[in-house]
């Protein structure tokens, strides 16, 4: 698992290209700039690597495009140290610039094989954190309330139960939409009975799946 000057290189032409599409946290940016998205990938074409567009990783999915990745984090606003669900756990890419930023994450993936395969990877990069197999749609009660929540994958509406898993005064990030574009949502948990909710553009995901193996 090599990383390279040249790799370097790619990975600071792709954060110039980011801060052009409007990306401006420097702490998401330096994320960019550090994570070797390469290494995430089933082969390790640099040509493709720090491309800013999404990839497949097996399963039929996709690591995030990272425009994408960028445009989420940012929009979570991220203190050090807060507790962080992230929804599809994919590659483990938004999971390790989770990380990278100090929080303290959840990842749940609903495909047993890119489970098992990020849960002993991630780990080897240096990013650790709690990984858990099962339906990020019913999120991870046990381990409630969140002070963040982050969905990667296309999810068909608001998920009612993970309103409830965050704290008031969190936010959470969320594609929302069937089919082959989804809407991004912030919903901001202002009291126990009151959310905000507010649009961020066109994003396309792969599908939230309900009952995988
Ligand atoms: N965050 C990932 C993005 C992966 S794509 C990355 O940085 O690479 C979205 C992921 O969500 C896929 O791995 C998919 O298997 C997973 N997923 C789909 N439905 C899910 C569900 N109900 N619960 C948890 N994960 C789900």
């Amino acid at each position: 698992m090599k990383d390279t000057f040249r790799h370097k290189g790619l990975r600071q032409i792709l954060v110039d290209e980011l801060i052009g599409k409007g990306i401006s946290d420097q702490s998401v940016l330096s994320m960019i700039n550090e994570i070797p998205r390469h290494l995430f990938m089933d082969n390790a074409f640099v040509q493709f690597a720090y491309k800013d567009k999404a990839f497949p990783i097996g399963s039929g999915q996709t690591i995030s495009q990272p425009y994408t990745v960028a445009f989420q984090t940012e929009l979570l606003q991220l203190n050090p140290y807060e507790k962080v669900l992230e929804v599809g756990t994919g590659s483990g890419y938004q999971a390790a610039v989770l990380i990278g930023m100090e929080s303290n994450v959840y990842t749940i993936e609903r495909q047993k094989e890119l489970f098992t395969k990020t849960k002993d990877f991630l780990p080897k990069l240096g990013y650790n954190c709690n990984f858990y197999y099962g339906d990020g749609y019913k999120g991870l009660d046990k381990f409630s309330p969140f002070d963040k929540i982050i969905i990667t994958c296309g999810a068909p509406n608001i998920p009612e139960g993970l309103i409830k898993q965050l704290k008031v005064g969190g936010r959470m990030v969320a594609p929302i939409g069937n089919g082959d574009v989804q809407v991004m949502h912030l919903i901001e948990k202002l009291s126990e009975t009151e959310i905000r909710t507010t649009t961020h553009g066109e994003f396309s995901f792969v599908p939230m799946l309900n009952n995988k193996n």
